[in-house]
């Protein structure tokens, strides 16, 4: 028998074993998928957690790290400022015209972005659910709300953009904004014209977000949320309801989100399912999807029983 020389053989190896790692990946990811979908359907209650990840999908700019937020805003990149030093609310004072260029592009760029299917895919799930759905979410692009979901369903722990307050503040209001499109030129990272200001006092306004080293956050709208989801959580409680908490696109930096999950499954009889295409590792008993949310969504679609697809079309 003709011996094969090693190196050919080292080559033959190498070139079997990507495929291999390739083959277990997606077996992994359908027993994934699998146990995602039948902690789903056994679920009386539904809760969405949802970081940035999310918004990937739609189209929306992941600022994770400063390359992602320096290809948007070269600006930023040529000042050396990274996301945390750019958000702050010391910029409407420092300099306004720069502050409302970073907000007011993303404001737009959030008005102009559709929610994916995804949102449309969680929204029948939770509504077929004899509990219902709630959503908690660091994202500030009110998209959920978009998609369809209930306003007294969603709880933004960081505000949403689409809400101004006084940057002062005189007043505790926030209102929404009124849809005026800023001339902004992203480029210079500069708006020009008239900016948003306070109807109480004449200061400038800002984005009703909750931003870094930011005392001065009017939190209302979201105290309110937070209390109906923490009644709704209580509801959970007392009937001793199955819980499947979809969580999708949350990072570890900012682990808000993560630790909000996490907390839930260990209180509640929940199931975690964490969809995160880089940092899918969870605790025991939490299944990983390490995929974008959309695809993570449609492949758990894809194996839900029939008789749950049924109830989601009745609901
Ligand atoms: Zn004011």
């Amino acid at each position: 028998m003709a011996r094969v020389p090693a190196a050919l053989y080292a080559e033959r190896t190498l070139a079997s074993y990507p495929f291999r790692m390739v083959q277990r990946k997606s077996r992994d990811l359908q027993t994934a998928a699998e146990s995602a979908a039948r902690a789903i359907e056994s679920a009386a209650a539904l809760v969405v957690t949802a970081g940035a990840g999310m918004g990937v999908d739609s189209g929306l700019p992941d600022y994770r790290g400063n390359q992602g937020l320096w290809r948007a805003y070269p600006r930023l990149q040529h000042l050396g400022l990274s996301f945390e030093a750019m958000a702050t609310p010391a910029w409407f004072e420092r300099n306004p015209r720069m502050a409302w260029a970073f907000y007011g592009h993303r404001r737009q760029l959030y008005r102009e972005t559709e929610p994916h299917r995804g949102h449309a895919l969680l929204l029948e799930w939770g509504r077929a659910m004899p509990h219902g759905y709630f959503v908690f979410t660091s994202n500030v692009d009110g998209h959920f709300e978009r998609a369809g979901f209930s306003a007294d369903r969603v709880a933004e722990c960081h505000g949403n953009i689409h809400r101004n307050q006084c940057s002062v503040p005189c007043h505790d209001a926030v209102w929404p904004d009124a849809g005026e499109d800023l001339d902004i030129d992203p480029g210079k990272l500069e708006a020009r014209g008239p900016l948003p200001t306070c109807p109480h006092c004449g200061a400038i306004a800002r984005p009703n977000v909750l931003m870094f080293n930011d005392w001065n956050w009017i939190g209302d709208v979201t105290a309110a949320q937070m209390a109906r989801y923490e009644a709704w959580l209580e509801e959970l409680r007392i009937a001793q309801a199955r819980v499947a908490i979809v969580e999708l696109g949350a990072g570890t930096r900012l682990p808000t989100i993560r630790y909000e999950s996490q907390r839930l499954a260990t209180e509640l009889d929940g199931t975690l399912v964490r969809i995160n295409l880089r940092e899918p590792e969870a605790p025991g008993g939490a299944v990983e999807l390490a995929l974008p949310a959309l695809g993570a969504l449609e492949r758990i679609d894809a194996v839900l029983a029939p008789g749950f697809k049924r109830r989601c079309r009745d609901a």
